[in-house]
């Protein structure tokens, strides 16, 4: 069985700078998703912003399959060039798994071609994500809903390409409701966003939660890797039409699509 090269990524900053988010997460989001994630046919690696080439280097990227990440506050100090490098994979057949207040991230709006922008309140409230699409691979063993005691809330409206395919709307206490799960596809590559994971609470321990990502690992693992290019195409069927901006072309001679009559 050839197993699942996946990568997570983590800002891990909040974990350096916060006794809270270090007490929640003592071996950093990544860790955490490390462990809950681990399974026969997955190999991963880990990588953060202050390791060497910012976590992904160019062996490590060429050999991901699937990149989870997970940023919040220093979405700019990831390189642009980087950035262009994840998003010229992802285009190529990379799967793309962003988490929570990753939706800031450069890396979701190159491949979103959207603000992301959103509301948010964090008091600590109830979420209830209920599953809207229970026929798709990523909701396989999820219920109708399942609920997290706590959680940031985050409102719509999220600035999102409406071809988003969507796989759950979470409700929150105070009533608001937002586009908690959904999938896209970008070139080769396929995209899934995933709200819940605010660093302050064990969100990435809940066993819904690590699911629903394993899931996403399995549906977004890439069917091939190939280059994005757009070459000239030669002619299937004889075209018989006569090509007007060639004086040589008559009617009657072969006309292919690469100018040539053969
Ligand atoms: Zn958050």
């Amino acid at each position: 069985m050839s197993r699942i090269h996946v990568t997570i990524w983590n800002e891990g900053r909040h974990e350096k700078t916060s006794e809270v988010v270090a007490g929640v997460y003592p071996a950093g989001i990544h860790g955490a998703l490390a462990s809950g994630l681990a399974a026969d046919d997955l190999e991963i690696r880990t990588g953060t912003l202050d390791d060497p080439d910012q976590g992904l280097s160019d062996s490590v990227l060429q050999s991901t399959d699937v990149l989870i990440w997970w940023g919040h506050c220093a979405h700019q100090e990831v390189a642009d060039e980087l950035v262009r490098k994840i998003h010229k994979r992802v285009l190529e057949g990379m799967g793309l798994i962003v988490l929570h207040s990753g939706h800031f991230s450069k890396i979701f709006r190159a491949v979103t071609g959207c603000s992301c922008s959103l509301s948010w309140r964090e008091v600590g409230e109830k979420e209830r994500l209920w599953n809207i699409a229970p026929f798709h691979p990523i909701m396989n063993g999820i219920g109708r809903y399942f609920e997290l005691e706590h959680e940031e809330m985050y409102s719509e409206r999220f600035d999102i390409p409406g071809d988003a395919q969507l796989l759950m709307i979470g409700w929150f206490e105070g009533g608001n409701v937002f586009r908690s799960a959904f999938t896209l596809e970008r070139g080769y590559g396929k995209v899934f966003y995933f709200q819940p994971g605010h660093e302050t609470y064990a969100t990435f321990f809940n066993p819904d939660i690590l699911k629903v990502i394993g899931n996403a690992v399995r549906w977004a693992k890439p069917v091939f890797f190939r280059e994005m290019a757009a070459p000239c195409e030669e002619a299937i069927e004889v075209i018989r039409t006569v090509n007007p901006h060639d004086p040589s072309a008559s009617a009657g001679l072969l006309q292919n699509a690469d100018g040539s009559n053969r």
